[in-house]
């Protein structure tokens, strides 16, 4: 739970801090804050824009980061252009997934997968588009 949380690096396995989005990118981009890995400073997940400190998921490195960008670009494509005409698109596909790759509702979170998860539900998006949620 620590790792899927943010609160620990599984890559340095060592805890992380909270740190400003200066102090990731340099300048304000997104509004968020980050749980950054206290070893590695590449090592990083952004937060929800709330005042609770709740991570977007695991910590990632550069790769993790681009896989789990690379997942969204396929999987949203399953649901976006459907929110207008049914507003529980999105949920529907992510039941959708949770449903077909046996994930846990709650944990079924692209920002919560590690490289393997998101290399496997690539691979599997590239035989078995996800269906639209119209
Ligand atoms: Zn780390």
């Amino acid at each position: 739970m620590a790792i899927i949380t943010g609160q620990i690096c599984p890559y340095c396995n060592v805890s992380t801090e909270l740190v400003d989005e200066t102090e990731i990118y340099g300048e304000i981009l997104y509004g968020r804050k980050y749980l950054r890995c206290k070893v590695n400073r590449d090592h990083y997940v952004g937060c929800y824009r709330s005042k609770e400190v709740k991570s977007l998921g695991r910590i990632s490195n550069a790769d993790l980061r681009a896989l789990k960008v690379k997942c969204h670009v396929v999987f949203d494509r399953s649901w976006r252009d459907a929110i207008n005409s049914n507003p529980h698109a999105r949920i529907l596909a992510y039941k959708w997934l949770s449903d077909t790759f046996e994930i846990p509702f709650e944990y079924c979170h692209f920002g919560m997968m590690d490289e393997a998860w998101c290399l496997y539900i690539l691979s599997s998006f590239e035989s078995e588009l996800p269906m639209q949620f119209v």
